[in-house]
């Protein structure tokens, strides 16, 4: 299909270079542009962080000299871009709800003074027929619907009023419309073209690979001695980032504690969250990107928008809630495109607090995929394989990425470099084939109605009143004794990356039951009837701390 695309000519490069100084198209900001101007065809772009999605939307009405209508979730981010859109000598509006001009701002789209006009789908729903109006009086060029996995219930970001904006591809009909997002598995692309109604839109999708960003993992052990193993020696015994950093915490209190450990230490940070308000947002936000802080310590809060290509440092403080934030938080790292670390510190009490608020979720099968979601997070911090690559092939069918495999890549990769005996195949994989046969035993003998812990009460022999007293008779009862509790669960949690266990959320409450695959039932009942199949495992940290 690139071979369909015609070079732009002169006139859209002198466009470009007028009014956005760029002096050429990135080559899949062209195809999408030419694609919206010469054949009006809807179009889903899956735009990787820092690509240039915005161009794709404010190029086309500016060329044509016509309106592109933008709807976006975020009203501090449309306000921004209009602001530096009309520094550029384009025209651009915003209209939202609670708009006090809407009046004068409506006039001026009728009389064809906009050439981007940002509209919250809040707006879009009370007010659908500005829309009509505009298309009837100075026609449409576009319609941009900017971060669009919020439309689905199986992204991170759901948001309601998304909901109602298939409507308006009838309404429409004349109008081509362009759904722009920076993460979407190949289910939310489906989600998102089915809801918004999409008439056989064009897919575009840059590679998700951010090759400069260099991934690591660690155990969250102590604020200050955690922080301080990612930062450089400064004068007389301080230490501070090198580089911008944004260390993202799971809670508004974390940011809060976080912070005021860091600045104990003479490290200049501020914290950011909802809690706080516009103004301390802005002001934190600002300083930040002036380089008068070294450090942002933020909740989720902080992010969308924020245009700061030198981010050296992305600190995860605690488990990322899912594959697709943790993408997205580590993806505003290096957007200049030089080498910048992102580490994730993490324990296992992290994950039960994101299983915790699973709670209030009542659609089974909503709750069933948050799950997964939370699961898959987990096996990414817990893997001892090429993280880049597991995350790649969370988004894309055939990840390709140009540092898989190098020092440059994740700890796992530069480990199995620098350490290449303990890496060897065979030589650093463990046999474990008495413990699963322990662990499925425990799991299957208590009935696979609990999650991890009444298992290991039955493997440790305990006599904890959760346990039913007739367990105590089993044979079985305390085989796992030689193995503390900990690493029973650390163990756990690698059989289930393995495919050997399920998790299923329960129906109320938080928290979820194991049961074993077909795979694990079959491998224990050919254990049980003498016919043991060996099993091997590469243990990871946690394993081997306390296997010491
Ligand atoms: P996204 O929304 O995809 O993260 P933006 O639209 O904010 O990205 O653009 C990211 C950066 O890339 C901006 O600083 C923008 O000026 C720059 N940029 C976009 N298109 C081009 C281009 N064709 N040539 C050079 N720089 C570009």
């Amino acid at each position: 299909e690139d071979s369909s695309t015609p070079p732009p000519t002169t006139g859209y490069i002198d466009t470009l270079k007028t009014y956005f100084g760029h002096s050429s198209f990135r080559a899949m900001q062209w195809k999408i542009i030419h694609t919206t101007l010469n054949e009006r065809r809807d179009q889903c772009v899956i735009m990787a962080t820092g690509y240039g999605k915005s161009l794709c939307y404010q190029f086309p009405p500016v060329y044509a000299q016509g309106t592109s209508v933008v709807i976006s979730p975020l009203i501090s981010l449309m306000e921004d871009q209009v602001l530096a859109l009309q520094v550029a000598n384009i025209e651009a509006c915003f209209l939202g709800s609670a708009q006090r001009n809407t009046v004068e701002v409506k006039q001026g789209l009728y009389n064809g003074k906009y050439r981007v006009c940002y509209m919250t789908p809040e707006f879009v729903q009370i007010a659908p027929e500005i829309l009509d109006e505009l298309q009837k009086r100075v026609g449409i060029t576009m319609v941009a619907i900017d971060e669009a996995h919020c439309v689905s219930q199986w992204g991170h970001d759901f948001r309601s009023s998304y909901r109602t904006l298939g409507s308006l591809r009838k309404r429409l009909p004349e109008v081509p419309f362009m759904a722009l997002t920076a993460t979407a598995t190949p289910a939310i692309q489906k989600d998102i073209c089915k809801s918004l109604r999409l008439k056989n839109p064009l897919l575009s999708c840059t590679s998700f690979d951010r090759p400069n960003l260099y991934l690591a993992v660690r155990q969250k052990l102590d604020i200050v001695q955690d922080l301080t193993s990612v930062m450089v020696k400064g004068e007389r015994f301080t230490h501070h980032f090198d580089g911008p950093t944004i260390i993202y915490c799971p809670t508004k209190k974390a940011t809060e504690t976080v912070c005021g450990r860091l600045q104990q230490m003479g490290v200049k940070a501020d914290y950011y969250h909802a809690g706080r308000d516009n103004n301390s947002r802005r002001k934190v936000h600002t300083m930040f990107v002036r380089d008068e802080i070294q450090c942002i310590v933020a909740t989720v809060a902080f992010g969308m928008g924020i245009d700061k290509p030198d981010v050296r440092n992305v600190i995860h403080y605690g488990a990322p809630k899912d594959i697709e934030s943790y993408y997205q938080e580590i993806g505003r790292g290096g957007r200049d495109g030089l080498p910048s670390v992102c580490t994730a510190f993490y324990s296992s009490a992290d994950f039960a607090t994101n299983r915790f608020f699973l709670r209030d979720i009542h659609n089974m099968d909503f709750k069933e995929h948050k799950a997964k979601m939370i699961s898959e997070m987990e096996q990414c911090l817990l893997s001892t394989g090429c993280r880049r690559e597991l995350i790649l092939s969370h988004f894309e069918n055939k990840p390709k990425s140009s540092v898989a495999g190098t020092k440059k890549c994740c700890d796992n990769c530069r480990r199995r470099i620098t350490q290449p005996n303990s890496f060897q195949d065979g030589t650093s994989k463990v046999d474990y084939t008495k413990e699963l046969q322990h662990l499925l035993k425990a799991i299957s003998i208590t009935g696979e109605r609990y999650g991890m812990q009444v298992p290991v009460y039955f493997l440790r022999g305990s006599t904890n009143q959760k346990l039913l007293p007739r367990y105590q008779k089993d044979p079985d009862f305390g085989c796992g004794k030689y193995r503390q509790e900990k690493w029973w669960k650390a163990f756990a949690r690698m059989v289930l990356s393995q495919g050997y266990l399920r998790e299923k959320p329960v129906q109320s409450g938080f928290g979820s039951t194991l049961e074993l695959t077909g795979t694990a039932r079959k491998w224990l009942s050919d254990a049980n009837y003498g016919n043991v199949t060996e099993f091997k495992l590469q243990p990871n940290q946690e394993m081997l701390s306390l296997e010491k």
